[in-house]
């Protein structure tokens, strides 16, 4: 995935909850690029600014939020290229109906600061989201192809009706509902079928990216994971991208490509999988990796982060994670640390004073962090 080409960059992204002194920075210079066919997890406990992030790259904030600063820009694939190439759908390729809308497809575009009209041509065609609720937000009065045709009636009016009943059926079929259940309505579906349908309304016009916001957290883990696979399976199939927000850190490490953690409206650490699984360097990181136990690999006690997650109108100074450290040192308490690329891993960006280019001293191992989150589960604190 590391040479997949750039399709959305956020760059420099910072969101506000109200102005002036009393502003909450939800979301505080955050860049984070999403690249073709990907699965980039955003992790973070509650409050650390996921939704927010979500709802501004898709422009859904509502006052008092105000986008402070940042870039988000959308990288159409190259005019020539078709979706078909990626995959098929039976309608697609009997008709022009899925040929893209070209509206976006001159260059690179800021969707912070598309027009309405291309902003209602950008969403759903080009982006989609799948929300937590989605499985409680269709509407009980209308069974559910009328609601996956809705999608295609408004951004492909050129369909015909019986192509849109086609497209709905192939849609139930790609996420795992029996085309017959097409007629039926919301309450005749359990959660975990209801969830499926708002994932084959956000693929109905196959758009390069599509952002889940928590959407199986609040099914039963059977189910999260059959929908996990599902995911997986169309993302190998149709080479969508994914943004994933959960604050379930052992969910991301399965199922996504790449991981970033936020922490206070920041990102502190960003790294594939695999690299963040074996080598969590920043010490929030390493605490939210082992608050859960492990499945694989030698028996470990679980160890918890003391405190709760700081109240963003009042964010600790220098490193807002400092209170709650282990490792934590003088200059963390003053100094913001940067987000910056680690030479042990390609992939791995870290902010933590610990491995600046500044830092004296090797940065900290596993042991020493473990025995850091031990200390102060004893009362002795690093500072
Ligand atoms: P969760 O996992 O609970 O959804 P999150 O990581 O998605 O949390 P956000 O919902 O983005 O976090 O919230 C980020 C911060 O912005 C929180 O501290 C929250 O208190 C603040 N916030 C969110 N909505 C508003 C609002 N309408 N007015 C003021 N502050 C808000
Ligand atoms: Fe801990 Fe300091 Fe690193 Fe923040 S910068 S995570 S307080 S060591």
């Amino acid at each position: 995935m590391t040479g997949a080409a750039t399709v959305l960059d956020i760059r420099r992204l910072c969101v506000d909850y109200g102005v002036g002194e009393d502003a909450v920075h939800a979301v505080s210079d955050v860049s984070l690029t999403l690249r073709r066919g990907e699965i980039l997890g955003l992790a973070g406990e509650s409050g650390s600014g996921k939704s927010t992030l979500v709802f501004a790259i898709t422009r859904l904030l509502r006052p008092p939020a105000v986008i402070t600063g940042g870039e988000a820009i959308f990288f159409p694939r190259d005019a020539s290229a078709n979706k078909r190439q990626n995959g098929s759908f039976s309608v697609s390729e009997s008709s022009d109906a899925f040929i893209r809308d070209d509206a976006l497809t001159g260059g690179p575009t800021d969707i912070l600061r598309l027009s309405p009209a291309n902003l209602r041509a950008f969403r759903w065609n080009e982006l989609a989201i799948v929300f937590q609720s989605a499985m409680n937000s269709l509407n009980p009065i209308m069974p559910i192809s009328a609601q996956i045709m809705d999608v295609m009636r408004t951004h492909r009016p050129q369909m015909s009706a019986t192509e849109r009943k086609q497209r709905a059926a192939e849609l139930l079929r790609l996420v795992g509902i029996a085309p017959d259940r097409l007629g039926s309505y919301p309450h005749e579906l359990s959660g975990g079928m209801r969830q499926r349908v708002g994932i084959a309304i956000a693929l109905a016009l196959n758009p390069d990216i599509i952002i889940m916001d928590e959407p199986t957290t609040a099914l039963d883990v059977v189910m999260q994971r059959e929908i996990l696979n599902e995911i997986t399976r169309l993302r190998e199939q149709f080479n969508f991208a994914v943004l994933f927000i959960t604050h379930d850190l052992s969910l991301l490490l399965e199922i996504a490509d790449r991981v970033a953690i936020m922490y206070a409206g920041r990102i502190v650490e960003e790294g594939t999988q695999r690299d963040l699984y074996l080598h969590p360097r920043h010490p929030y990181s390493y605490g939210l990796i082992h608050s859960f136990p492990s499945l694989h690999g030698p028996r470990q006690r679980a160890i918890g982060i003391p405190g709760s997650p700081p109240d963003l109108r009042a964010v600790p100074s220098g490193c807002a994670f400092h209170p709650r450290c282990p490792l934590a040192m003088p200059v963390c308490t003053t100094a913001l640390p940067q987000l910056l690329p680690q030479p042990s891993a390609e992939q791995t960006r870290v902010a933590c004073h610990l491995y600046a280019p500044t830092a004296t001293g090797e940065p900290p191992t596993a042991d020493e962090m473990r025995a850091g989150y031990e200390a102060l589960a004893k009362g002795s604190g690093s500072l």
